[in-house]
């Protein structure tokens, strides 16, 4: 049976696309590897000594994962003294927040997408603003 493109079964509308629309549908291995870039601006050292790592570790810290330091013989992570160290959301979490607080969506239209308390988003914005201050500073 032929299906016709103009048949009304199955419509649906943008609207309704972006009521659906949640962190599940962005891919947390590039979210987290797009907000460890913007964290380390391709320097990828040691979080305690500095020591950088060789290109053999990039796989591990794009994926977070623990990696020995030669220099200071204690394991690391990407995440480690940054914002993303001990953050209960996930990286796909951090970039939908971001994106809906830049379009200017109430606190409880984050809270409620991103499945979080409402408390913890003036925390965030406060997180992400120091950052943005930072940058518009040194650009
Ligand atoms: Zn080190």
């Amino acid at each position: 049976m032929k299906i016709k493109p103009n048949s009304k079964r199955g419509l649906f509308n943008s609207r309704s696309v972006v009521e659906g629309f949640g962190p599940r549908f962005l891919d947390e291995d590039f979210c987290r590897g797009f907000l460890l870039d913007l964290i380390h601006t391709g320097n990828f050292s040691c979080s305690f000594c500095g020591h950088g790592i060789s290109n053999k570790y990039l796989n591990d810290f794009y994926k977070n994962n623990p990696i020995y330091c030669p220099g200071c013989r204690k394991d690391f992570r990407a995440s480690s003294g940054t914002i993303l160290n001990y953050s209960k959301l996930s990286c796909s979490q951090i970039i939908l927040l971001s994106l809906m607080l830049e379009l200017g969506c109430s606190v409880e239209s984050i809270a409620e997408r991103l499945g979080i308390a409402r408390q913890s988003i003036p925390r965030w914005k406060r997180k992400l603003d120091f950052r943005k201050r930072i940058k518009s500073h040194s650009g």
